[in-house]
């Protein structure tokens, strides 16, 4: 898909991955509909710099109403919704023995549930425009599993099922939808980790460092520009988990 002139739905996007993938999207002349809990005024004047039109959406993507409402929004202002990338998402870690029901609900209900309620909402005006690509933002720890993060990984390779079904329903109508699984990226969700973790995860990586945000940026623009390539998952991560 040429995006120049296109419209691309970013969810939890007025920082981190989900900020560098909205910027990467004006870049190439996309109009952009960020989407957040809370969105600064500066996040949206920043993409406007660029030369593109930008609107801001606040709204909880794990509630089906709200979820609704954004897809309509960015209909409403542009008139198309060409691309939607899945970002928003959390963590609340810890070992299985000491997990709180609570922290496994709130993972899947935005992580997994937050994914469906867009992808559910967009994907019907995709249908009518037959033209769209969906990007999810899965993990590599949704592929290896982690320890600590057993309702993260459920979440993320949760989503890996919802990408592969998701391309094999709509792909008759012009649609992809493609999985990102970032591995260790510089953003807030990665900064509160200790040093040691951290320390740990690196010594990991082939690449010997951290991703940057603009690192699964260009993977995500990768997949909205190819119209022939659906239902994959692709590795961001410097080679911390080869299939
Ligand atoms: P981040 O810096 O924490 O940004 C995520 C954004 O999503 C935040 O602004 C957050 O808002 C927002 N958000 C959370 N819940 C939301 C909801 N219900 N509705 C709308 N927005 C919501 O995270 P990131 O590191 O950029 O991660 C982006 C995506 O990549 C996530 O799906 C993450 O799981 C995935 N990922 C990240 C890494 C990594 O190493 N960073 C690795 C693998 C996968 P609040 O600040 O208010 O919570």
């Amino acid at each position: 898909m040429d995006l120049k002139g296109k419209t691309a739905l970013i969810t939890g996007s007025s920082r981190g991955i989900g900020f560098a993938i909205a910027k990467a999207f004006a870049e190439k002349g996309a109009n952009i509909v960020i989407n957040d809990i809370k969105i600064p005024d500066e996040a949206i004047e920043e993409i406007k710099a660029l030369g593109v039109d930008c609107i801001g959406v606040v709204a909880d993507i794990s509630d089906f109403e709200q979820a609704e409402s954004l897809v309509k929004a960015a209909k409403d202002k542009f008139g198309t919704v060409d691309v939607v990338v899945n970002n928003a998402g959390i963590t609340r870690d810890g070992l299985l023995l000491r997990m709180k029901e609570k922290d496994f609900d709130d993972v899947i209900r935005i992580n997994l549930k937050g994914t469906f309620n867009v992808i559910k909402h967009a994907s019907k005006i995709m249908l009518k425009q037959r033209r769209g690509a969906i990007i999810n933002l899965s993990s590599v720890v949704g592929l290896s599993g982690n320890i600590g993060q057993l309702n993260y990984s459920a979440s993320k390779a949760g989503v890996l099922g919802i990408t592969k079904t998701a391309a094999r329903e709509l792909g008759s109508r012009g649609i992809t939808c493609n999985a990102i699984a970032p591995g260790f990226i510089k953003t807030a969700m990665t900064d509160v980790l200790s040093d040691e973790v951290k320390a740990n995860m690196l010594a990991g990586i082939p690449l010997g460092r951290q991703g940057l945000p603009e690192d699964v940026a260009k993977v995500a623009v990768f997949f909205a520009e190819n119209d022939y390539i659906t239902g994959q998952v692709l590795n961001c991560d410097g080679g911390m988990v080869m299939q």
